[in-house]
């Protein structure tokens, strides 16, 4: 219906990368109820013939692979590498979905085992569809994220409305095209291009929708979750991840894997490592270690042959990321190294010295800088990982297994890691935060229970 189309730009050069409509709330409108009406059939196509479309669309996503890298790079500004690599998890992202999506099991209820009960009555459990699943998707991932939310829904029945990000439309519809060439059904995916802040309290709000989940920052998760209403919500938002390393670490290693878990995707990661707290005795060895790998980080233009690191997704982002550094130094960080901008470009940034309590630590910086601060005990190095109102992920290099153990039971996050930074993801893991990174959990079998309801049956016989 939407008739108005806008340019889609590269963030490295501004070059027109390909058109997307802008959808109005009219359009909202009218995808939902095509969606009400997709979940009705759907619903009632048994899992089998469901598994199979699936099954195709994954078939399709793996030939398509190479032009959809291109598609996520062109639009994203991700280098080719990492564009490639993400791409090449939608096929697999789709097959574990379709089978998970073949496992809805129930349960028999023992009800002769409650009080005056006797074996008359026969009870079980089983797993349908919410009905219309409302997906919102951010920028960084556009491919990984899109597919963690519609793979599942589509997989257990449900119809989806998908409103990815204003910047990266091209990849979900590239994605959403392997679904309808695989004989996905009309009226069952339906993708809505435009403005989140236009269209997102039409869709996340209305009373067709069962539930809505989405991926993004949490100032818009805060929206969400105040406007929606009785539905099922999954909300996986920020964070500012961190990682300790103790003074019985392999220094070495630590500082490799912290090299790229800073700055992937140019640090726009919700796992990104963006605190590194560190054992005051190894500093010196921690960052010694640490600067050379992070100076040989080849950022550039996306699509050049070595590019690791490509841009930020927008000048503008470029250049709030700038500010944060600036304002780091002046909380009293030091500027170890990087942090020069040129257009959406940030050179690989270490900023020592930090003190926990400010902004660089507490607040979330999607860019690519670390803030390194010092502990004095492996007690105190818990206390500052969980210092933050956020706590998706974290990472913990050690080699003692009590501290270890220790770490695990209590650091506040959805996800840790022992011996690796808190980048690092399989898709068929639970993956989501505590306190304000979110609520729920993805990963393709934690989202085929989020997008099912469980219904109980009784029947109630005759005693004979
Ligand atoms: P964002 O600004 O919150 O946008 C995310 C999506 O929400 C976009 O599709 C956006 O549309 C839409 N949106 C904007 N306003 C909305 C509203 N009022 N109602 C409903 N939807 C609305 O986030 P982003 O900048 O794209 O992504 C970065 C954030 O995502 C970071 O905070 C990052 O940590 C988080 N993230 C979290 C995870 C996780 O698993 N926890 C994973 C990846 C990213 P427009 O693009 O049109 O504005």
């Amino acid at each position: 219906m939407a008739t108005t189309l806008e340019d889609i730009r590269s963030p490295f050069d501004g070059s027109v990368v390909g058109q997307a409509p802008v959808a109005t709330l009219a359009d909202v409108d009218l995808a939902i109820s095509t969606a009400v009406n997709g979940a009705a059939l759907w619903r009632k196509t048994p899992a089998h013939i469901r598994s199979a479309i699936l099954l195709k669309a994954a078939q399709l996503a793996d030939e398509r692979q190479e032009e959809i890298a291109q598609i996520i790079s062109s639009e994203n500004g991700k280098s080719l590498i990492e564009a490639r690599g993400e791409a090449s998890r939608s096929g697999e992202i789709i097959r574990l979905a379709a089978f998970e999506g073949s496992q809805l099991y129930g349960t028999t209820l023992p009800l002769d085992a409650n009080k005056g009960t006797g074996q008359e009555k026969f009870g079980f459990t089983m797993r349908q569809p919410v009905g219309v699943v409302v997906a919102i998707s951010p920028f960084n991932y556009p491919a990984l994220l899109v597919l963690h939310k519609i793979a599942p829904a589509l997989a257990v029945g449900n119809s989806v409305v998908l409103k990815p990000a204003r910047t990266t439309p091209l990849t979900a519809l590239a994605l959403a095209k392997c679904f309808t060439d695989a004989g996905l059904p009309d009226g069952v995916l339906n993708v809505i291009t435009g403005s989140g802040a236009l269209l997102g309290d039409a869709l996340v709000s209305d009373k067709r929708v069962r539930k809505v989940s989405f991926t993004g920052s949490t100032i818009t998760g805060t929206r969400i979750a105040s406007i929606a209403g009785i539905k099922k919500l999954s909300l996986e938002l920020g964070s500012s991840c961190p990682v300790v390393v103790l003074d019985d670490a392999d220094i070495e290693f630590a500082a490799e894997a912290i090299a790229l878990g800073g700055y992937i995707n140019a640090g726009q990661v919700c796992i990104s490592v963006q605190r590194v707290i560190v054992q005051e005795n190894v500093m010196a060895d921690f960052l010694a270690a640490l600067q050379p790998k992070v100076e040989a980080i080849k950022i550039g233009d996306p699509k050049a042959e070595g590019t690791k690191v490509g841009t930020l997704i927008s000048e503008v982002e470029a250049k709030r990321v700038e500010a944060c550094i600036a304002q780091a130094v002046k909380d009293g960080g030091k500027l170890i190294t990087g942090g020069e901008r040129s257009g959406t470009l940030i050179k690989p940034a270490i900023i020592g010295s930090v003190d926990p309590r400010a902004a660089i630590a507490q607040d979330e910086l999607f860019g690519p800088a670390i803030a390194v601060s010092s502990a004095t005990s492996a007690a105190h190095a818990i206390e500052l990982a969980n210092s933050t109102a956020y706590g998706l992920g974290a990472g913990v290099f050690t080699k003692n297994i009590d501290f270890a153990l220790q770490s695990a039971r209590e650091i506040e996050a959805g996800i840790v890691h022992i011996n690796w930074t808190p980048l690092w993801r399989a898709d068929l893991m639970p993956y989501g935060g505590l306190k304000e990174s979110g609520i729920g959990k993805e990963g393709v079998r934690s989202t085929v229970e989020e997008m099912t309801e469980v219904k109980t049956v009784i029947m109630h016989g005759k005693s004979h």
